[in-house]
């Protein structure tokens, strides 16, 4: 699904990532923890397609193709999701025009007919129904005014109508109370399944309690330094980051 191989990039003239490397297969949740400033989120920008990144070398394949070559569009309509960190407001602009626009934005790139209304209400009805939402979001300005946990929710429930292959959620290092870290937890629970992947890049433990990931990895100076099961987070958890320096080879 996704293979990243030896990827090294840099910021501001800064090298962040130092030879990252992740295999995600089809169904798995891989979660990628880290310190802070260690690139968690140059990973996630740099899979978004943000400008400001340069990959100085390696490569990522999705689906077997490069990605890095492809638009941000481009990305959406082969399957990637990526979440917003800041999610935009747009004040005035109806939350469920804003989605319908996205879908069909997404099937148009895919060479798929638009969904009418009715298409549409139907799915938001079947979406809304598999991750146990009311509708109430969906009436309101894109993000205007919605609390932290609303944003996430409405994010969540995003995520389920474009129904990715790939989904990358990186939330932010603070700001995330426990309701926002339930609704990506609740959500990305509900969609799983054999044909989706995630990538949940996250400095929390906690979250990790409510999603249970294949994969655990830990990212630290550029580069995935330790990988293991759910236990590793808990053993992160008792211990630091700082616990990792001592059994992290030097770097080649
Ligand atoms: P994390 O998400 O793991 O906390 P980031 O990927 O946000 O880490 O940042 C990694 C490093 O890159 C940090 O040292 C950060 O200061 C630096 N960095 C990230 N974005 C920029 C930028 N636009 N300009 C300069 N430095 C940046
Ligand atoms: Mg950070
Ligand atoms: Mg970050």
């Amino acid at each position: 699904m996704l293979k990243i191989d030896n990827l090294h990039a840099r910021v501001a003239g800064k090298q962040i990532l130092k030879g990252l490397s992740l295999d995600v297969k089809p169904g798995e949740v891989h979660a990628i923890m880290g310190p802070n400033g260690a690139g968690k989120s140059t990973l996630g920008n740099i899979l978004a397609g943000r400008e400001g990144y340069e990959v100085t070398e390696g490569s990522v394949e999705f689906e077997g193709k490069p990605l890095l070559e492809l638009e941000p569009e481009e990305r959406a309509a082969a399957g990637v999701f990526l979440a917003f960190q800041y999610p935009v407001e747009i004040p005035g602009v109806n939350n469920t025009y804003f989605l319908r626009a996205a879908l069909n934005a997404q099937r148009k790139a895919r060479g798929e007919p638009e969904l009418d209304s009715m298409q549409f209400l139907k799915k938001v009805r079947e979406k809304l129904a598999v991750l146990h939402l009311k509708d109430e979001l969906l009436h309101r300005g894109v993000n205007e005014g919605f609390s932290g946990g609303e944003k996430k929710r409405n994010e969540i429930f995003q995520l389920a109508l474009l129904e990715p292959k790939l989904a990358i959620l990186d939330e932010t290092d603070s700001g995330l109370d426990i309701d926002a870290l339930k609704a990506v937890a609740d959500g990305v629970n509900a969609l799983r399944d054999a044909g989706r992947s995630f990538l949940v890049i996250t400095h929390y433990q906690r979250l990790l309690d409510y999603i249970q990931p294949d994969f655990v990895h830990v990212l630290a100076d550029g580069r995935i330094v330790q990988s293991g099961g759910p236990a590793l987070a808990l053993e992160l958890e008792a211990h630091g980051y700082a616990w990792l320096k001592d059994r992290v080879a030097p770097e080649a």
